[in-house]
């Protein structure tokens, strides 16, 4: 079954059928005449005659059928208002669309169909005048134009229905119009009588129609005569055309609009009581003159500009104050003049977009005459002024507040950009620890992102065994229970302190850090505590520099004990026991051990440091294979070897087994090399844990591995020189035994031989030959100078052997004893001895007079041609006398100068100058054994200097 759909005008059509009044009206002749007539055309047996309302069909008239109504829903009717032709269904069974609606199955079921739209002359269709039989049919044309005839004088029908009830409501209107009306209506006739007055004229003259119809006007209200309404009623008729007028009724008391429109019968006349008007316009004028003295004195600026030009229309006095501007000058400007170029733009577009109404708040800024800029609010009202479209605008002068916003504004993009530039991490949280802002510092430092923390608790970055050790260490200072939370941070700072102290910040992803915690109040302007606040700075680098620090001081200490003991030993024991000692100490390991290197892959553990509880290795022997066959020349190369856990480092099994049986867990092994040979191995044992060695501790090792290599290589040095002197001695001792022995045991013979010789030279001189004499001489004077050696040697040997103890000797005396003894040398060679003071000193005197008289016999000896001068000199230095025994002789080669004080040790041959070779090296002993030095300065042929130091033991000065 198809709905017919309804018709795009519904509303207005279903409106323009009611209006016809004609619904559920009783049945009329004239329709029901014309239903007939179509039924008796169309030879149907029902004829209607039906309106299609909102939601039924009624039939105004009804042929063949009882039912007045029946739903709109799927009816012949509905569709045919649809179309402007007549709608034709010759047999419904064979319709699609007709075939299951309720008529066509109803018995007897409808089976033919013909209507025709009732369409009005604005096109709505509002029924149909149809046709139906229970058999199908067909009309034809000559039935079909009567059908559609008979609908239009159907229409004709509705149509005059619709007149007569418009005539009829007009009628019923318009009689109560003059009634009706608010104006007050009388009519007049060409004597002035009053023909008609409608019940508002006989309110407001408050007079009744009764006594006024047929009465002349100015003779019931005479007091009118000649007035000014008289005057314009006159004026009307004589002139014929309508006047209009306000005027004042002083007998009623009322202010009149009158309009009086003159007529061939005479003058009709509107009048109405403006009273009310005549008082609001009073008071407007009143309330007008307000509103100017408001504009005027109003203490902010105002004006009122033309819409249209912008000029200037009024200008009120606190705006010719505050801008400057003359009232003439501003007359003469736009709107455009008291703002900045740049704004001119906008405002133009702000002016075309300018809404009607009050109250429309801008924000600009205007120039004032002195050229300065204003911030300014201003307010806006639209009204007519003068005539003309106006705006008037009341101006808020804000730059003191902008400028205030402004620096606020300032100083909390300061305070923001401070907080987020700073490298602190500044944390603030409400007065129960809920973190209130987190800075940038900190999202970088923690990891956490501001939104992450904002309104948790500070605990959330703290460690939280460090907090229950503040809370212990807090209840126990403050002799209260302080609770391991938020309060161990705050605690103090409630009672008005500020907190410093170290922390440990736990990053996001869980490392650590360590943090100085500044720990302050916020309070308000009152001074009530409102928050807190804390500032923390890392000192990771700081603690790292401290440690580092500590390690260098740790460092230098170490060195400072190793190379003491070892300045004090100076033994490869005590060297080695030192370091084992000391790195076992440093690094709080559990083993370190020296191993000594005996041949090309054995050796054996020679010194070593145990903490309590772990086993020995002293001596113990290692001729491991598992070490490597290369492991020692890697040694050798300076490698150094570190296992840092020896359960997992990828090693021989064997060696693991090694290391296992020595509790070994963790190792360092530093080489230690000896004038860059390979000596043996510095070895840090960790046994209770493995243990991840620093870059430091290796670096640190390795300086002890060198150091112990230079300490080696001293000890060795010394211990090589301890034997060379040892060596020397002895052989010093020999020799000084044997010349002893030697010179005392060949005295004897020798005094024989001697004595024989100048007996043999006495008794037979002259008896035997010449060649006899000068054989016998020689042996003599051999003899002689053997005896001489002999002598020397024995004073050589004697000076250690036979010397005496030092006493307080003056040196005076002692330089005039040896010139005594040289007395008859002085004199043959005419030489000239002279000397300064010389001072008293601890000495062995004997051995003192005999270098004096050595040195000064030399530089007689030594002389040149001329006459020997010979001066003797001391000086004071730090801790000795120097002295100097100064000769004009030939002087000695630079080459020379230390030879000469070797035994036997001659730079000329017994024919130019005689002697033994002996002297100097007797006087270089003497002073060695008072524990000072002998030295010559001198030139050839310049003379010599002979110079020796005996140290000051407490002898008076010169
Ligand atoms: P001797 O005097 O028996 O030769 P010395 O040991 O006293 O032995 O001296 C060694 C050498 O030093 C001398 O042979 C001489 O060549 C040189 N000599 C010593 N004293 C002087 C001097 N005053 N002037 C120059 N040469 C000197």
């Amino acid at each position: 079954m198809v709905q017919a759909p309804l018709p795009d005008n519904e509303a207005v059509r279903v409106k323009a059928l009611c209006q016809l009044n004609i619904l559920d009206t009783a049945p009329e002749p004239a329709f029901d005449d014309l239903a007939r007539l179509a039924a008796y055309i169309c030879q149907t047996p029902v004829a209607l005659v039906s309106l299609v309302d909102s939601d039924r069909l009624w039939f105004k008239s009804k042929v063949g059928l009882d039912t007045s109504e029946i739903p709109r829903d799927a009816t012949f009717c509905a569709q045919a208002i649809l179309q402007t032709g007549p709608l034709v269904v010759n047999d419904v069974q064979q319709d699609e669309q007709f075939v299951h609606i309720p008529l066509a199955q109803a018995d007897p079921a409808v089976r033919f169909y013909a209507g025709m739209p009732l369409v009005t002359g604005e096109g709505y269709g509002l029924g149909t005048l149809c046709v139906l039989d229970y058999v199908p049919r067909q009309l034809d044309s000559a039935q079909l134009e009567a059908l559609q005839a008979l609908a239009r004088q159907v229409m004709a029908q509705l149509e005059l229905r619709r007149s007569l009830a418009e005539l009829t409501e007009t009628q019923t209107h318009s009689s109560d119009i003059l009634e009706s009306i608010t104006d007050a209506f009388l009519a007049l006739d060409d004597e002035w009588r009053f023909t008609y007055i409608n019940r508002q004229a006989e309110v407001l003259l408050r007079r009744s129609r009764t006594e006024l119809l047929g009465r002349c006007i100015w003779e019931e209200f005479s007091d009118l005569v000649d007035s000014a309404i008289y005057r314009k009623y006159q004026q009307a008729v004589e002139t014929q055309t309508s006047v209009e007028f306000e005027e004042f009724y002083p007998s009623l008391e009322t202010w009149f609009s009158i309009h009086a429109y003159p007529s061939r019968q005479g003058l009709s006349v509107y009048f109405e009581d403006i009273n009310a008007r005549k008082q609001a316009e009073a008071a407007l004028r009143s309330s007008e003159e307000r509103y100017r003295l408001l504009f005027e004195n109003n203490p902010q600026p105002m004006w009122v500009y033309d819409l249209e030009t912008l000029a200037f229309l009024a200008v009120n006095r606190a705006a010719i104050a505050h801008y400057g501007y003359s009232q003439e000058e501003f007359l003469s400007m736009t709107l455009c003049d008291i703002r900045p170029p740049e704004d001119i733009p906008v405002l133009l577009q702000n002016v075309a977009n300018l809404t009607s109404g009050i109250g429309q708040v801008g924000l600009w800024q205007h120039c004032k005459k002195d050229g300065s800029l204003i911030d300014v609010e201003i307010t806006v009202h639209d009204l007519i002024f003068a005539g003309k479209q106006s705006v008037m605008v009341l101006v808020n002068d804000v730059t003191d507040r902008r400028r205030a916003e402004r620096s606020l504004l300032e100083t909390t993009l300061l305070q923001q950009a401070i907080l987020d530039g700073a490298n602190y991490t500044i944390i603030s949280t409400d007065l129960d620890g809920t973190i209130r802002t987190f800075n940038r510092a900190a999202e970088q430092l923690l990891g956490y992102s501001a939104d992450e923390v904002v309104g948790k608790t500070p605990l959330l970055i703290h460690d939280l065994k460090e907090v229950e050790q503040r809370a212990r260490e807090l209840s126990e200072e403050l002799g209260e229970t302080i609770a391991p939370g938020f309060e161990c941070f705050v605690h103090k700072i409630r009672s008005g302190g500020v907190e410093e102290r170290e922390w440990t910040y736990i990053r996001k992803d869980g490392s650590r850090f360590p943090i100085v915690l500044s720990a302050t109040g916020l309070r308000d302007s009152d001074g009530n505590l409102t928050g807190f606040l804390g500032i923390g700075s890392d000192i990771s680098d700081r603690k790292q520099a401290a440690e580092m620090l500590q390690l260098q001081s740790m460092r230098s200490q170490l060195f400072a004990e190793i190379s003491l003991k070892i300045r004090r030993s100076l033994q490869l024991g005590e060297i080695l026991q030192t370091a084992v000692t000391e790195v076992q100490k440093i690094f709080q390991s559990d083993r370190v051990l020296i191993f000594r290197l005996d041949s090309e892959s054995k050796g054996q553990v020679i010194q070593e440091a145990v903490a309590p509880g772990w086993s020995s290795t002293l001596d113990l022997k290692v001729q491991d294979d598992c070490f490597g066959a290369d492991y020692l020349r890697k040694y050798r190369q300076g490698r150094v070897y570190t296992v840092n856990d020896v359960g997992t480092a990828k090693l021989e099994p064997c060696l693991v087994h090694f290391l296992e049986y020595l509790d070994v867990k963790s190792k360092l092994v530093m080489p230690i090399l000896l004038k860059d040979q390979f000596w043996g191995l510095l070895i840090v044992h960790q046994c209770d844990r493995p243990r991840q060695w620093t870059s430091s501790e290796i670096e640190l090792t390795q300086q002890l591995a060198d150091q112990i290599g230079i300490a080696l290589a001293q000890s060795q040095m010394l211990e090589q020189a301890n034997l060379q002197s040892q060596e020397l001695a002895r052989s010093n001792a020999d020799l000084e035994q044997f010349a002893y022995v030697a010179s005392h045991d060949l005295q004897e013979p020798l005094r024989m031989v001697a004595s024989y010789l100048q007996l043999l030279e006495r008794r037979y001189r002259g008896q035997l030959d010449d060649t006899a004499d000068e054989f016998i001489n020689y042996a003599v004077d051999g003899a002689m100078r053997m005896q001489t050696l002999i002598n020397d040697l024995l004073d050589y040997s004697r000076v250690d052997s036979r010397g005496k103890s030092f006493v307080l000797t003056p040196c005076s005396a002692i330089l005039d004893r040896a010139i005594a003894n040289l007395q008859t040398t002085i004199k043959v060679a005419h030489a000239n001895v002279t000397c300064d003071p010389l001072p008293e000193i601890m000495a062995d005197a004997t051995q003192l007079t005999q270098l004096f008289q050595n040195l000064i016999s030399n530089a007689i000896k030594f002389c040149s041609n001329q006459r020997p001068q010979i001066h003797i000199s001391s000086q004071r230095r730090a801790d000795a006398w120097l002295f100097s025994v100064q000769d004009n002789g030939i002087g000695i080669d630079s080459e020379y100068v230390d030879r000469i004080f070797l035994i036997f040790q001659r730079l000329h041959s017994r024919g130019e100058y005689p002697g033994t070779g002996i002297g100097l090296a007797i006087c270089k002993k003497i002073i060695e054994r008072h524990g000072g030095s002998i030295w010559v300065e001198s030139q050839p042929g310049q003379g010599s200097t002979f110079y020796f130091t005996i140290p000051d033991r407490g002898g008076n000065s010169a």
